[in-house]
């Protein structure tokens, strides 16, 4: 059978999972796995049918690198699963201005995919580095680029600017949106369990440890709370989202913090785990009976419900909200809570239904369609892969 390997790489693990393509391309996960600890204490785990199909651990010298990762995930696939595939798909942070789809990479592309580090510098880097190394060693192996920019670039200007000198725009700081795969793997889901309301006006709520939300028109992306980075719109769980721009200037110029410091705060400290104090970790939060845990939940919902105003407003009203990723698939508390909070747009909630996790979980008399859908973004990569593959391009 041929397979697909697909891989979401980061500074510090490799994740990857490996899909079989059957007869009218229809794809079957068989491997989920995860090299971590790359360079300090790398751990090779994987599930296959089911089970573990390894749990092996490596001196820090013997897996240094993202790209020695991916090879030694590549070594077992081979020896001891005999899996050769057929092609990789990437997940990449970043496609820039220009790219509103997946790509073959070669060295040009890679080339202009490495000019758009700079507005990723944390992602962008870990994300390119083993797709470079294989163009090396693999030449010959197809490897495909999907973006978590990409389903966002049908935004109109208005959606896509900033209110700052248009220099700016064209050299690239533009409100981008990332969870791209994941918008697109739940509005193709919606398509298939409810296609009239994937034909209207949906708000998706991507709430994993980034979180986001997308404003559906059409099954299309209208609208997304996240922007230049991933650091805009909703708290998560350690970035703060929505931030005075002015607070950067204070903590530079009056806190004496630098640049790098400020980064480093951002993206790790503030959010979920910055609020409480305690963890970034909803269910942690969820189980904490300390008054700073609710406050941070309380923090995160009235945000998400502040975020579905505007963006019900971008839509011009609204058919549907749909919970996606970690926490919303797997926290009902955090769920009612929300929809609590979108009583004014006429949604209400059906708690037996919530709180057994089932795709619609609006209440009768709601007048706005309340849905769970559980995302998929490495099936979205593996499609996209698979679609490349197959159509020779
Ligand atoms: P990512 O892929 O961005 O790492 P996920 O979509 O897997 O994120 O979401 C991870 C988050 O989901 C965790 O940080 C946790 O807060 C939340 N989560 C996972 N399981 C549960 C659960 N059972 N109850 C509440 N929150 C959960």
């Amino acid at each position: 059978m041929d397979t697909i390997l697909v891989v979401n790489a980061g500074s510090s693990s490799v994740k990857f999972q490996v899909f079989g393509v059957g007869g009218g391309s229809s794809l079957t996960r068989l491997i989920k796995g995860q090299m971590d600890g790359i360079g300090v204490r790398p751990r090779l785990r994987a599930v296959a049918d089911g089970s573990v199909a390894i749990d092996q651990s490596f001196a820090a010298g013997e897996v240094a690198t993202v790209p020695i990762a991916l090879a030694r995930v590549g070594e077992w696939l081979r020896r001891d699963r005999e899996i050769d595939p057929v092609a990789v798909g990437h997940r990449v942070v970043h496609g820039g201005p220009d790219f509103d789809r997946p790509v073959f990479v070669d060295a040009g592309i890679l080339a202009r995919l490495t000019a758009f580090e700079p507005l990723a510098p944390l992602h962008q880097p870990n994300n390119l580095a083993p797709i470079r190394s294989l163009l090396e060693s693999r030449p010959d192996l197809p490897q495909v680029a999907c973006f978590d920019t990409g389903f966002h670039r049908g935004h109109d200007a208005l959606a896509d600017h900033y209110a700052i000198p248009l220099q700016f725009y064209d050299k690239g700081v533009r409100r981008y949106g990332f969870h791209g795969l994941s918008y697109e793997y739940v509005a193709g889901r919606l398509a298939e369990v409810a296609p009239d309301i994937a034909q209207g006006r949906v708000i998706v709520a991507h709430l994993g440890s980034g979180a986001s939300m997308c404003a559906l028109r059409e099954g299309r992306s209208l609208d997304s709370t996240m922007g230049f980075t991933a650091l805009d719109g909703l708290p998560m769980g350690t970035r703060p989202g929505n931030i005075d721009p002015g607070v950067i200037l204070y903590l530079i110029e009056q806190e004496g913090m630098s640049a790098s410091d400020v980064q480093a705060m951002l993206y790790r400290d503030c959010g979920l785990k910055g609020l409480s104090g305690i963890s970034n970790d909803v269910r942690d939060l969820l189980a904490s009976a300390d008054p700073r845990a609710r406050f941070a939940l309380d923090y995160f919902c009235h945000r998400i419900a502040l975020s579905a105003g505007m963006l019900t407003a971008a839509l011009g009203g609204l058919d549907a909200f749909v919970f996606t990723a970690g926490i919303g698939e797997n926290a009902p508390a955090i769920r009612e809570d929300v929809v609590r909070r979108l009583g004014w747009v006429g949604a209400s909630l059906d708690p037996d239904a919530n709180a057994a996790g089932r795709t619609t979980i609006s209440g009768l008399d709601s007048r706005v369609a309340v849905m769970m859908v559980p995302t998929d973004e490495e099936m979205m990569i593996a499609r996209h892969t698979a679609a490349l593959v197959g159509g020779g391009g």
